[in-house]
C-alpha cells in the first residue's frame, strides 16, 4: 500500500495525508506513504523552547519540513496555545474556561500576540519557497478573525517582498473549522478562504459542550453524535459547493468506521497520525462509494450515537 494510489474501487482519488508535530516526524509521514502533511501543530515549537522561537529558528524547521516533503503539500496550522497548552515563559492570566478563552487564533491577531504572530508568519513566508505551502489559522469563530489573520499574511508578504526577500505566490490560506459557528457559516467562510481543514477533535468538543479531557463526561464525546455527522456533513457539502478543498485533521479521520460516510459525503483529504496512513489506504481502496448510499442515508436517520455506533459496527 505504500506506493499505491489511494483510490476507491470506482476510481476517485482522495489525499491520505499525515499529522505531525516537529520535522522530525517527517521520515515516519515518508516511510509510511502519506501524501502531504495534513497538520503540522507548531505549538510544540514554542512548548519546547525555553522563550519565543525566533523568526530564523522557525523557518529552519518549517524550511526542513517543506524539504523533507519533496514538493508535497504542507499545511502548517500557526500557533494554538491556550486551552490545555500553556508556555511557561508567556504570562497569560489564569481563565476560568481556557478552552473557551483567550487562545490560539484569538491571541494571534490580539494586541498581546501580533508581534508573536507577525514572526510566525514571515518565517513561514520566508520558508514558502521550499515546498507546497499551505497556512491555516486555528479556532476561527467570526469572519472578522480570518480576514485580520489574512490582513497580517498580506502585509508581511509585502513587506518581504520589498525587503528583496523572496515568498512564494502560491499559498493557500485556510482555516481549521472546530468552532460550530464557522461550521454553521461554512457557506460564507467558503467565499474567502482557499480550503477548510475539521478539527474534529475540538468540533466534537465545542458541539457537545464536554471537555475533551473530562472522562466523567466522555460519553457526551464522540464523533457517532448525530449532530456531530450533521455538522460534519453540512461543512463538507458548503465546501464542495464553493469548490474549495474541504480536509480532516482530528481522531475522526483514521476511523475506520466514519471513513466510508467522509468519502460518501467527499472529503477531498484525510490527515492522520503517520502510523494509519497504510490501514486507511487499504480501506479506501477496497472502498467503492457508489455502494454506500443506503448505507449513508441509513446512518443519518438514526437518532443517537449509541445506534450510530452499533449500525457503524456491526457494519465493519
Ligand atoms: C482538532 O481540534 O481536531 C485538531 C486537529 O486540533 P487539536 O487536536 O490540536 O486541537
Ligand atoms: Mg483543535
Amino acid at each position: 500500500m505504500k506506493d499505491a494510489k489511494t483510490v476507491t474501487a470506482d476510481g476517485k482519488h482522495f489525499e491520505l495525508a499525515a499529522n505531525i508535530g516537529t520535522p522530525k516526524d517527517v521520515e515516519g509521514v515518508n516511510d509510511n506513504g502519506a501524501e502531504a502533511v495534513g497538520l503540522y501543530r507548531t505549538e510544540f515549537l514554542y512548548m519546547d523552547s525555553q522563550d519565543f522561537p525566533t523568526e530564523d529558528e522557525q523557518y529552519e524547521a518549517y524550511k526542513a519540513v517543506l524539504e523533507g516533503m519533496n514538493g508535497k503539500p504542507v499545511v502548517v496550522r500557526t500557533m494554538d496555545i491556550g486551552g490545555d497548552k500553556e508556555l511557561p515563559y508567556f504570562d497569560m492570566p489564569h481563565e476560568m474556561n481556557p478552552f473557551l478563552g483567550f487562545r490560539a487564533l484569538r491571541i494571534s491577531i490580539s494586541e498581546t500576540g501580533d508581534a508573536m504572530f507577525r514572526t510566525q508568519i514571515r518565517a513561514l513566508l520566508r520558508a514558502s519557497v521550499h515546498g507546497q505551502l499551505r497556512i491555516m489559522f486555528p479556532m476561527v469563530a467570526l469572519l472578522k478573525e480570518f480576514r485580520a489573520a489574512k490582513a497580517v499574511f498580506d502585509e508581511e508578504k509585502a513587506n518581504l517582498l520589498d525587503e528583496g526577500v523572496a515568498v512564494a505566490d502560491n499559498i493557500q490560506v485556510g482555516i481549521m473549522i472546530e468552532i460550530p459557528a464557522a461550521a454553521m457559516l461554512a457557506d460564507q467562510f467558503a467565499k474567502e478562504v482557499d480550503f477548510f481543514s475539521i478539527g474534529t477533535n475540538d468540533l466534537i468538543q465545542y458541539t457537545m459542550s464536554v471537555d475533551r479531557g473530562n472522562d466523567k463526561v466522555s460519553y457526551l464525546y464522540s464523533a457517532y453524535n448525530p449532530a456531530v455527522l450533521r455538522a460534519i456533513k453540512h461543512i463538507i457539502s458548503e465546501a464542495k459547493k464553493a469548490g474549495i478543498q474541504v480536509g480532516m485533521c482530528g481522531e475522526a479521520a483514521a476511523d475506520p468506521k466514519l471513513i466510508p460516510l467522509l468519502l460518501y459525503w467527499g472529503l477531498d483529504e484525510f490527515s492522520m497520525s503517520a502510523s494509519y496512513v497504510l490501514k486507511s489506504r487499504k480501506l479506501v481502496t477496497d472502498t467503492d462509494i457508489q455502494s454506500l448510499k443506503d448505507m449513508e442515508e441509513a446512518v443519518m436517520a438514526l437518532e443517537s450515537e449509541s445506534k450510530v455506533r452499533a449500525f457503524l459496527e456491526e457494519r465493519c
